[in-house]
């Protein structure tokens, strides 16, 4: 059964204080939410524990990235294992920052996906065409080709830890969004080719991402195949954020 999902990245925002307000704020206001959707926060990995002990349990908590070994020498690097032992349960991976300004390739990603697993999370992984490609008519099969590379190794039950978040790069931080429409193709043709590789592709959660904001939210979400969304800039205000979560339809 394929999951409903917020989840909002912070990237390389916020502060201890932050956490305090914002989490206290979801805390309260999540109590009344009635649509079964999961709420997930992704603050930088300094503050996973802040945000774990002053989150309630209906808000799960991930990090943005984690490193392709398991351990040893690699300095300033973050294993899945430590965040799995602080207590996440999910990891961004892929994510079209670390792809342009670190230089994370397909291999790396994919030796992320594996770490995750190794350490029991859920992975993230976020695909998307830049405007280029959009405009040369690529997108379908750039993305197409950032799911093969990165889940080719995906067997069985572990299909169940995978989320995909479809951000179109051209829409991240930007303020513009892909129509409702053209995220909706995008998603069933990423069903489309998670069922090529075997998955069970009806039970895997795609998400939408690239300014979503508490009012294009509902019409995003209430196309069939956009199972809810990854927010930026908008999970750092409790107010939107909430807004987005309400969003999510009670029902496909
Ligand atoms: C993101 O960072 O994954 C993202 C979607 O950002 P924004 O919502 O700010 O576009």
């Amino acid at each position: 059964m394929r999951r409903k999902i917020v989840a909002g990245n912070w990237k390389m925002n916020g502060s201890r204080s932050l956490v305090k307000q914002l989490v206290s704020t979801m805390n309260s206001d999540l109590t009344g939410l009635d649509n079964g959707v999961e709420v997930v926060i992704i603050p930088p990995a300094l503050y996973v524990s802040d945000v774990i002990e002053t989150a309630e349990r209906s808000i799960q908590v991930g990090v943005q990235n984690v490193a392709c070994w398991e351990s040893g020498a690699y300095t300033g690097e973050i294993s899945a294992a430590m965040a799995g032992d602080l207590g996440c349960s999910y990891t961004l991976i892929g994510h079209s920052e670390r792809r342009q300004l670190f230089g994370e390739t397909d291999e790396q990603v994919a030796a992320k996906i594996d770490q995750a697993f190794s350490a029991g999370l859920t992975a993230i992984l976020c695909v998307g065409e830049t405007l280029e490609q959009r405009e040369s008519g690529a997108a379908e099969a750039v993305v197409a080709e950032q799911i093969r590379a990165g889940l080719a190794g995906v067997a069985d039950e572990q299909w169940q830890r995978i989320v995909v978040a479809y951000e179109p790069v051209w829409a991240i931080g930007t303020g513009k969004t892909a129509t409702a429409e053209d995220a909706q193709a995008m998603h069933a043709s990423i069903r489309k080719e998670l069922a090529a590789l075997g998955a069970p592709a009806n039970d895997v959660s795609l998400l939408y991402g690239g300014s979503v904001k508490a009012d294009n939210a509902a019409a995003l979400f209430s196309q069939p195949d956009i199972d809810g969304g990854l927010i930026g800039g908008a999970s750092l205000k409790a107010d939107e954020f909430l807004s987005i979560c309400r969003a999510v339809p009670r029902e496909y």
